[in-house]
C-alpha cells in the first residue's frame, strides 16, 4: 500500500506522549485531572433534547437529508444573527448549516485552494485552517501573533507577493487559543487588506456567545464590506452546550456559501434532519441557558486565574473563550512545563506549542471541567512547589 502524500504530511500528534503518560497514570490509580480539552461538560439543556426525542419519531427525519438543510434551519440561523448582530442575511443565498464548524472549516480549502496557493493563517491557531490547506495541495503563511499585539496578526508586515498570493485570511476571534476578542475596527483593517489583493476571509467565530462581564463579541460581518469578501464560520457546540450532536453553519458572501454547498453536496449528505429540529429549536428558544453557562464558566475563569497569577505565571482573566491562555516564566518550555506539571500534581493542561510555534511560552487551560474538579485542581496547583527551573525567578 502506498498512501497518499496528504497522509504523510500531516502533522505529528505532539501529545501523544503526554497523552501516554495521562494513561499510565490512570492506570496506576491516580486520579488525573485533565483541563486539556474544550469540550463543555454541562449538557445540552433539556427542552433541545425533547425536541431531538420528538423529531426522531417522525418518518421523513430518517431519510436522506438535503444537503444545504432544512429551510427552517436555514430561516432560524437567519433570524439568530438577525437579533444578536443586528444584520440580515438571506437564508436561501446567505446560510448554509454544517456538520459541525470543523467540517466546513476543513472543506473550505477545496473552495478556494489549488496547489501552490497559499493560505495565511494566524499562528498560535486551530489546526484545521493550516491541515485543510494542506490537504488541498496549498501552503500555510503563518501570522506570528504575541501577546503584545493582542495575539492580532499584523497585516502589514505581509510581504507583497506573499499578500498577492494568497488566496484566504483566516481569523479567529474570540480566539482560540489565546482567549483574545477583536474590535470591529481589527475587522475593518481585515476587509481592506482582502480587498485590495483580492483574498477571501475566513473567520471562524464558534465562541462569540461564551463570553463574560458582560461583553458582547462582535461579529466579523458587522464590518462594513466583510460581505463582499467574507464568511463567517459559527457553531452550536459552545453556545448551547452541543459539540456532541456535530451542527454549526456558514452565513456570508453568497458566492462563497455556493462554492461550499457544490463541495459539500458532493461529499456528504447533510444533517441528520432530528438534529437539525434541535438546532431550530435552540436558535429560535431562549438565551437563559447560555447567560447561566457563562455564570459558571466566570466563576471557574477567576478561580483559574488568581491560582496561576499567584504561582507567578501571567494569567489576564479573558472576556470570552472557553480558555485562560497563561505565560510560563521566561525561557520555560511549555511541554516541559505541562509534564511537570501532570507528574508532580496529575493535573494536565495543554502545552502551548501544539497551536504553533508562537504558543511556545505558554499553556492552555480549559474551563470545561466540572467545577468541584477545576476546584480541587486548583487546589493541588496552589500546593505546588515547582523545581526552580519551571518557576518563576
Ligand atoms: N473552531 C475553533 C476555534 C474551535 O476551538 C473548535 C472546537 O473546539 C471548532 C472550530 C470546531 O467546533 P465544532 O466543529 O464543534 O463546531
Amino acid at each position: 500500500m502506498r498512501f497518499a502524500q496528504r497522509i504523510e504530511k500531516l502533522p505529528p500528534y505532539l501529545f501523544v506522549e503526554v497523552t501516554r503518560k495521562i494513561n499510565r497514570m490512570r492506570a496506576e490509580g491516580r486520579d488525573v485531572i485533565s483541563l486539556g480539552i474544550g469540550d463543555p461538560d454541562i449538557p445540552t439543556p433539556e427542552y433541545i433534547i425533547d425536541r431531538l426525542v420528538e423529531a426522531a419519531r417522525v418518518p421523513a427525519n430518517h431519510r436522506y437529508p438535503e444537503s444545504d438543510g432544512l429551510p427552517q434551519l436555514r430561516q432560524a440561523i437567519a433570524d439568530w444573527y438577525e437579533r444578536r448582530f443586528g444584520i440580515a442575511f438571506d437564508p436561501n443565498k446567505e446560510v448554509l448549516p454544517l456538520i459541525g464548524s470543523k467540517e466546513g472549516i476543513g472543506h473550505i480549502a477545496l473552495c478556494f485552494i489549488d496547489p501552490g496557493d497559499l493560505a495565511l493563517v494566524t499562528d498560535p491557531g486551530y489546526p484545521v485552517y493550516s491541515v485543510g490547506t494542506m490537504f488541498a495541495g496549498g501552503e500555510t503563511y503563518w501570522l506570528p501573533m504575541t501577546e503584545e499585539m493582542g495575539w492580532k496578526p499584523d497585516l502589514d508586515a505581509v510581504p507583497e507577493e506573499v499578500a498577492r498570493r494568497a488566496k484566504v485570511l483566516w481569523i479567529n476571534y474570540p480566539n482560540n487559543p489565546t482567549g483574545a476578542v477583536a474590535d470591529l475596527d481589527f475587522f475593518e483593517r481585515c476587509v481592506h487588506f482582502a480587498k485590495k489583493y483580492d483574498i477571501a476571509v475566513l473567520h471562524d467565530a464558534p465562541y462569540t456567545e461564551v463570553a463574560f462581564d458582560g461583553y458582547r463579541p462582535h461579529s466579523f460581518l458587522e464590518a462594513p464590506g466583510a460581505r463582499d469578501i467574507g464568511v463567517e464560520f459559527h457553531s452550536l457546540s459552545k453556545t448551547y452546550n452541543m459539540t456532541g450532536w456535530r451542527i454549526g453553519m456558514a452565513v456570508g458572501n453568497e458566492r462563497i456559501i455556493d462554492a461550499l454547498l457544490r463541495v459539500k453536496s458532493n461529499l456528504d449528505s447533510g444533517i441528520p434532519q432530528a438534529i437539525q429540529e434541535m438546532a431550530i429549536t435552540a436558535l429560535n428558544g431562549p438565551m437563559d441557558a447560555v447567560r447561566k453557562n457563562n455564570e459558571v464558566l466566570q466563576y471557574r475563569r477567576d478561580l483559574v486565574c488568581d491560582v496561576l497569577n499567584g504561582l507567578g505565571l501571567r494569567a489576564p482573566k479573558p472576556k470570552a473563550s472557553l480558555y485562560v491562555w497563561a505565560g510560563l516564566p521566561a525561557g520555560v518550555k511549555s511541554i516541559d512545563f505541562s509534564s511537570r506539571l501532570v507528574e508532580e500534581t496529575a493535573v494536565f493542561v495543554t502545552p502551548g506549542i501544539g497551536y504553533g510555534p508562537s504558543g511556545e511560552g505558554y499553556v492552555r487551560i480549559s474551563l470545561t471541567a466540572p467545577t468541584e474538579r477545576i476546584e480541587e485542581a486548583m487546589r493541588r496547583l496552589a500546593a505546588w512547589k515547582p523545581e526552580p527551573a519551571l518557576a518563576a525567578s
